[in-house]
């Protein structure tokens, strides 16, 4: 287990701690990191227009996306807090708005309850595992998405759609290598989210794949098409074709689940023993992180998982972030950041932590306390197998 400092510039840590560790070109998104930017973009958020202009693409000016994803994915910002900030804003544009806040809590639950299937195609036999790199860069739309995505860290919904849709609908390259390199440079790269975003836009999940074409960049990202050089050629001048995809037998898990407690985690805080150490998952960074909050004398801690990392290989955006966002949290609380082993400090030290709704949460063994995670919506036992079966059973 490697100690870390948090001393240095963020770029010159990544640089030195992480070699080998990240992947693509040394740099930094433009969105930080941390509690205070999190508080900062809450506070300015309006979501006037949203429900009219949540797609645009092109010009940034035009985008009515909120860019609070980096911090609703880290629990941040939790679901429930930004649902909340949004409370007068214009009726239309609020129900578009918590509806995507919705979307994500699904995607949370669906992930909480079916785990590591959830990479697997879900209802329809969409192409998952063809090699292949399936983004033509010589294409001036896909071109600047991947270099957006490649050096912010971040996309709007409409074209990480165009991206997936592309990579799979129209090149036939399988959907889970496309949604591995979105989750390597997304700063908001969760499973839950991305898989589900993968799954829905290639038809995996509805058995309707999303088609892209040049009409959508002409609509979403007008005066983009006139300067490709492909734009007398282009190969998405068309729709694709449409496909019906071979319908799969349904998991009964989809349908009901056995074991909700076990799903949704603790409601009450479990004490098993006294910590010594609050630990910080990447799923709850936030300075009301439950288990920091209950524990307000005891050193912080965040193990960067080696191994993890070594596989992964994400982003040097990603990681920066993550060191914004401790280097953050330190100002306030005394905090010790290594590289190693999150699992085996947990087996060498009584800490209290809060519960994550992830498959890798359940190799910590011999928790001193596990609190509760910040849910929109208490996960129930009924229907997951489409979002509008499971926010029936929501209401
Ligand atoms: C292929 C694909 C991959 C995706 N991967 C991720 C991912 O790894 N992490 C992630 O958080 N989201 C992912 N999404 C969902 C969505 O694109 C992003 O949450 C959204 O673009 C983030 O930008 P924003 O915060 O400005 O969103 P806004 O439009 O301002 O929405 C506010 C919040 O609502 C939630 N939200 C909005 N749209 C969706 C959606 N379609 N699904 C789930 N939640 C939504 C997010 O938490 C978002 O921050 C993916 C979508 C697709 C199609």
């Amino acid at each position: 287990m490697k100690s870390l400092s948090l001393k240095s510039p963020v770029l010159e840590i990544v640089e030195r701690d992480f070699h080998g560790l990240f992947s693509g070109e040394l740099g930094l998104s433009s969105i930080k990191g941390g509690q205070s930017a999190a508080d900062a973009a809450l506070a300015a958020l309006d979501v006037t227009g949203y429900a009219h202009s949540r797609s645009e693409v092109l010009p940034k000016s035009r985008r009515g996306a909120s860019v609070l994803s980096p911090y609703i994915r880290h629990n941040l910002l939790t679901l429930s807090q930004v649902y909340r900030a949004v409370k007068t804003a214009p009726y239309k544009d609020r129900e578009k708005f918590q509806d995507e806040l919705y979307w994500q809590e699904y995607a949370r639950h669906l992930y909480a309850r079916i785990g590591t299937r959830l990479f697997e195609n879900l209802r329809f036999d969409a192409n998952a595992t063809s090699q292949g790199d399936g983004w033509n860069r010589d294409m001036l739309c896909v071109d600047e998405v991947v270099a957006e995505l490649e050096n912010d860290g971040w996309l709007v919904n409409q074209t990480r759609m165009w991206l997936a849709s592309h990579w799979t609908v129209r090149n036939d390259v399988g959907w889970l290598h496309g949604q591995e390199r979105m989750y390597q440079a997304l700063l908001d790269g969760s499973r839950a989210a991305n898989l589900l975003g993968w799954q829905w836009t290639v038809g995996a999940g509805t058995g309707k794949p999303y088609g892209f074409a040049r009409w959508q960049v002409e609509k979403r990202a007008p005066g983009l098409c006139s300067q490709c050089p492909l734009s007398q050629a282009c190969p998405i001048q068309e729709f694709p074709e449409e496909v019906s995809l071979n319908r799969l037998d349904v998991d009964s898990l989809l349908e009901r689940d056995p074991d909700p407690e076990n799903t949704s985690g603790p409601r009450l805080a479990v004490k098993n023993d006294s910590p010594k150490f609050v630990l910080l998952t990447i799923d709850s960074m936030g300075d009301d992180d439950s288990a920091l909050k209950a524990n307000p004398d005891l050193p912080a801690v965040f193990v960067f998982n080696e191994d993890a990392l070594q596989k992964l290989q994400l982003s040097s955006r990603r990681i920066g972030f993550y060191l914004e966002t401790l280097k953050d949290l330190s100002e306030r609380r005394e905090l010790q950041i290594y590289l190693g082993d999150p699992y085996q400090f947990v087996r060498d030290n009584p800490v209290a932590v809060t519960f994550a709704p992830v498959p890798s949460f359940k190799k910590f063994y011999g928790l001193a306390e596990i609190h509760p995670y910040p849910w929109l919506q208490q996960p129930h036992s009924g229907s997951v197998k489409s979002f509008s079966a499971w926010r029936k059973s929501t209401r």
